[in-house]
């Protein structure tokens, strides 16, 4: 109840999260009857690694220089400070092979408050691809943006096209490697996509908050492509790539042609209104994990969850289940086993295994029929969820 006081009734277009509630109560329910079963986590996408020594030690020194009055830092520049803009610059450069102007960067705490902030800078329709990270509906919903879902089939490879879509200007939303189904795009899809935004006039926005799990040649910017610095705005994220979720830092490029400059010039407008930057330490922190020294202390998780994608993946397979994704991504997009939907795949996947997943229904009609798996996971979670799994639906 608000009284009589309005609130912002586009609220209430959000879905009540029920299903991710539903599935808590379930895994509570399930481990109070079942003490002595480990529940094996392969349902949130958060990880499981700790910072690298290198990376503390850059945030010790920015906290130790808080100390004096020469080094201390109070307010900093809303988009971040030069040297994280150059860190993030030089990443580009060096691991992407993208040339980006570091005036382009935008440093966040994150990317999804990113998301959300640009989200904010749009009064046209949003095209968003089904099933997708929830975020993207969430934010565009709150906006009151109206959504074009733009649903994904497997036939396609979960790749989606712009063929559908009226040749007017829309704000369109692409993942690579993708949350959940973990495709990674071809840069002929980027090449399409970034076609049919520079003719109709569109944006996109693209998050590759997972590039660093990409192998061999698949692009992992979205301006590897000739003309997206045109049309595409980027969003990028430590929190997979260096174990990041609890420290916070993202960021937007916004390149000076997109929507003629008129985007940069509303998304600085936006973030002066509403946001006195990431923390120093924390940028301290990211400019040495977007480092040679940083990115070679972070590989030794990244390749600990391709290994664990591996075996995920072997496993299923094994059992005669199809599986997409692990390759290029730490997420495994399992196809319903046994004609249950998503949410039945779910319940069996904990009733039976001691396995918890996440229902692809929670990404959007498109992701029914589908459950997403993350490698994320500990090593040894992985292992034993591949045994159990073997042990429950049997190799054939
Ligand atoms: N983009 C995608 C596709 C994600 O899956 C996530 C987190 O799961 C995010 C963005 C959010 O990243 P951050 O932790 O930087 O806010």
């Amino acid at each position: 109840m608000s009284g009589g006081i309005k609130l912002n009734s586009n609220v209430k277009k959000l879905s009540e999260n029920y299903l991710f509630k539903e599935m808590e109560e379930k895994v509570k329910v399930f481990s109070s009857r079942n003490p002595e079963t480990v529940l094996l986590r392969l349902g949130v996408g958060d990880v499981s690694g700790t910072l690298p020594e290198c990376i503390v030690a850059a945030a010790e020194r920015a906290l130790i220089a808080q100390k004096e009055t020469e080094t201390f830092r109070g307010y900093g520049p809303e988009n971040g400070y030069e040297f994280c803009r150059n860190a993030v610059r030089d990443y580009y450069k060096n691991e992407m092979g993208a040339e980006i102007c570091s005036s382009d960067v935008f440093i966040s705490d994150g990317a999804k408050s990113a998301i959300d902030r640009l989200l904010g800078c749009f009064s046209c329709d949003v095209v968003i691809p089904s099933p997708a990270y929830p975020a993207y509906y969430d934010c565009a919903e709150t906006k009151g943006l109206k959504i074009v879902a733009l649903e994904r089939f497997e036939n396609d490879s979960f790749v989606p096209f712009p063929d559908k879509l009226k040749k007017k200007p829309y704000l369109i939303i692409l993942c690579s490697p993708d949350n959940p189904t973990g495709v990674a795009y071809d840069k002929s899809v980027l090449e399409c996509w970034t076609e049919f935004a520079v003719k109709s006039g569109s944006v996109i926005l693209f998050d590759n908050a997972y590039e660093r799990f990409i192998r061999g040649g698949k692009p992992h910017s979205i301006y590897a492509v000739k003309g997206a610095e045109m049309c595409a705005v980027e969003i990028g994220s430590l929190s997979k790539s260096a174990c990041f979720t609890g420290m916070r830092l993202g960021w937007s490029v916004i390149p000076d042609g997109v929507a003629g400059g008129a985007l940069k010039k509303t998304y600085k407008r936006i973030i002066g209104c509403g946001y006195n930057g990431a923390p120093y330490i924390i940028q301290r922190a990211a400019e040495c994990a977007l480092s040679g020294e940083g990115i070679a202390a972070c590989s030794a998780y990244i390749t600990a969850c391709r290994h664990n994608a591996a075996v995920l993946k072997k496993a299923l397979t094994e059992c005669g289940m199809t599986v997409y994704g692990g390759l290029h991504s730490p997420y495994l997009w399992l196809k319903c086993p046994f004609d249950l939907n998503s949410e039945e795949t779910f319940d069996y996947f904990l009733s039976n295994c001691g396995i918890v997943i996440t229902p692809g229904s929670g990404f959007g009609k498109g992701g029914d029929g589908f459950v997403r798996l993350s490698a994320l996971c500990p090593s040894d979670t992985a292992e034993k969820a591949s045994v159990r799994i073997k042990e429950v639906f049997g190799v054939r």
